[in-house]
């Protein structure tokens, strides 16, 4: 008997996304690639590049074969291409290695 995989839910108490517009994470998508909105895209990702969670994130949005938005700074189409920990943790550095050319990053959290 296949016993069904079940969703894995992060902890978002750190997120920095939690409070700034969640429509950055979710630009207009065509076959997994972004079509609009690209400066907030790379906007999102400044912030995921940055975010304490990033690798839980895209772990658990591979894991649960998310469809659309941005999860750990990944877009649809780059998560198809993370199949492994360690991909993910090559992808992860390549995006904080270049953070700082997305966009500019002014996160104002509330505590
Ligand atoms: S990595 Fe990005 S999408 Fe994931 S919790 Fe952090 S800011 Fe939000």
């Amino acid at each position: 008997m296949t016993k069904k995989k079940e969703p894995v839910t992060i902890d978002a108490t750190d997120a920095l996304c939690a409070e700034i517009d969640p429509e950055l994470w979710f630009p207009s998508m065509e076959n997994g690639r972004v079509q609009s909105s690209y400066v907030a895209a790379n906007y999102a990702k400044s912030v995921c590049a940055r975010c304490p969670l990033i690798t839980q994130c895209l772990l658990t949005a591979i894991h649960n074969k998310e469809e659309y938005g941005i999860w750990g700074g990944a877009t649809p189409n780059e998560r198809k291409n993370i199949r492994t920990a360690n991909q993910a943790k090559k992808f992860i550095i390549t995006l904080q290695d270049k953070a700082d050319d997305l966009g500019s990053l002014n996160v104002k959290r509330k505590r």
